[in-house]
C-alpha cells in the first residue's frame, strides 16, 4: 500500500511538531517554508524540505503539490499568506487541506473557503489544560458531542483494588467505563470482577454532568 504523503506549509512551532510526528508515525512528509533558517533546521529530519513562498502557484505546482493526500497550512499569524496558501492547496485539488487558524475570525474564513478541517491549537489546548487543572485525576478527554464526552481518568488510592460491580458507575451515576489500562496491557469492555489498581488509567463514556458527578466522588 502506498505511504500517506502530507504537505505541511510552515514549519514553525506548531507545523514543525506536526510534521515530525507524521514522520515518526512512518508518513512522507513535505515541509515547506520560506523562511531559509526555519527550512536547515528541519530539512534532516522530514522526507523533503524546500524553501518557497506558499502562496505561489507555480511554485506548489512544480512541487508537485497537487498528488500529496493531505495538506496542512500552519501558518497563523499571517491570515492573508494562510488564507492565500489554503486556496491554492483546494484550487490544486488536494484531496484533504486542514488548516490553522488563530482566531474566530479566521477560522471562519478558512471554513467558507471550503477548507475541510479547521484547527484553534491554542484555543483547544486552553481548555483542555482548563479541564486537567481543575479535574486532577483527568490524563485527557474527548468530546463526542456538546453533552458527551470519553474521558481518560487515572485511577486514585481510594479506589485501589476495587473491582468494576463494586464501583459500579454506570448504575451509580450513568456513566461506563470502556476500558482500564494498565501497564501489562489494555482490558476492553471491563466485566464486574475486573479490578482497578491505583495509577491504572480508567477509559469512562457518558454524558459530561455524569462523568463529572463520578470524577467528584472519587476526587474526594
Ligand atoms: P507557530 O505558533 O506554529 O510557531 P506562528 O503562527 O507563530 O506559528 P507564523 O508567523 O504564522 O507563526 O508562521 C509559521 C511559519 O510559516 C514560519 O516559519 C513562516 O516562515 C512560515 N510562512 C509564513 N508565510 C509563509 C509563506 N507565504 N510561505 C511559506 N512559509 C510561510
Amino acid at each position: 500500500m502506498k505511504t500517506q504523503q502530507f504537505v505541511v506549509i510552515g514549519l514553525g512551532r506548531f507545523g514543525s511538531s506536526l510534521a515530525l510526528e507524521l514522520m515518526e508515525l512512518g508518513y512522507e512528509v513535505l515541509g515547506i517554508d520560506r523562511n531559509e533558517d526555519v527550512v536547515e533546521e528541519w530539512s534532516h529530519l522530514l522526507t523533503h524540505a524546500v524553501v518557497a513562498d506558499a502562496t505561489d502557484e507555480e511554485v506548489l505546482k512544480s512541487l508537485g503539490v497537487r498528488n500529496f493526500d493531505c495538506g496542512i497550512v500552519a501558518i497563523g499569524n499571517d491570515i492573508q499568506m494562510s488564507i492565500l496558501s489554503a486556496i491554492l492547496l483546494k484550487d490544486l485539488g488536494i484531496k484533504t487541506v486542514v488548516a490553522k487558524a488563530i482566531s474566530v475570525l479566521h477560522g471562519r474564513a478558512l471554513e467558507k473557503l471550503g477548507v475541510d478541517r479547521v484547527i484553534f491549537p491554542e484555543r483547544d489546548m486552553g481548555i483542555r489544560v482548563a479541564h486537567q487543572l481543575v479535574t486532577p485525576n483527568l490524563l485527557d478527554y474527548l468530546e463526542l458531542s456538546k453533552e458527551f464526552s470519553i474521558v481518560e481518568l487515572k485511577v486514585p488510592e481510594c479506589l485501589n483494588g476495587k473491582n468494576v460491580g463494586e464501583l459500579n458507575p454506570r448504575a451509580k451515576f450513568g456513566c461506563s467505563i470502556v476500558a482500564i489500562h494498565r501497564e501489562s496491557g489494555i482490558i476492553i469492555a471491563p466485566t464486574a470482577m475486573d479490578y482497578l489498581a491505583a495509577g491504572d488509567i480508567m477509559v469512562i463514556i457518558g454524558a459530561n454532568k455524569n462523568i463529572e458527578e463520578f470524577e467528584a466522588v472519587i476526587n474526594d
